[in-house]
């Protein structure tokens, strides 16, 4: 069930204060994939969501995000596709720039993958100020496809993610598995 689901998964990711500096505290998931049966319970909650809110694809982000999505997608039955740091993806792309706290990044996606029918579902392992997530959307939306939502692992509460993602949504659901 859920609470033994979560109990399972945050379980197994490690809390590394001070990395990669000082007054971070970084969420590893490193311990949660190295556990088969953690991994696979969060690949089924992930496939199980992206079916629930009727995802054609999955959208993982670079690189935690692809640890987790694309085995979700597999199990979902439904394609991946990579949201890269800018300068990665050889074919036509498009790209997205947001800004940092300190400064700004650039993320794109190859969009010959992604059709106007298609729903994507967006997966990541944390959301923390919610600036790759927003910028993520903008892209599924520029390519002319739907969003299915955002799903992540961990929400950092004091940060104000979901606030800044809510407007980028426009009423997609943001699930914390
Ligand atoms: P943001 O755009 O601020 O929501 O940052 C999200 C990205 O940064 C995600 O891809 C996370 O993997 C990573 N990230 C941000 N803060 C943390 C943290 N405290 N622990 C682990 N990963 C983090």
């Amino acid at each position: 069930d859920f609470e033994r689901l979560r109990g399972l998964l945050l379980s197994r990711i490690r809390d590394v204060p001070d990395y990669p500096k000082p007054g971070v505290l970084f969420k590893d998931i490193t311990p949660l994939l190295a556990d088969p049966e953690a991994f696979t319970a969060l690949t089924d909650a992930l496939a199980g969501l992206a079916r629930e809110r009727g995802a054609t694809k999955v959208v993982g982000l670079e690189a935690r995000g692809f640890i987790l999505a694309a085995p979700a997608a597999v199990r979902a039955g439904v394609g991946f596709i990579p949201v890269r740091k800018a300068g990665k993806l050889p074919g036509a792309t498009l790209s997205q720039a947001y800004e940092l706290e300190y400064g700004s990044a650039e993320i794109e996606i190859h969009a010959e993958d992604l059709d106007p029918e298609d729903r994507v579902l967006v997966i990541d392992d944390v959301l923390a100020t919610g600036g790759t997530a927003e910028a993520s959307l903008r892209l599924i939306r520029r390519s002319g496809a739907q969003v299915a939502g955002v799903a992540v692992l961990m929400e950092l509460g004091f940060l104000p993610g979901r606030t800044r993602l809510e407007a980028a949504l426009e009423g997609a659901p943001l699930d914390v598995v």
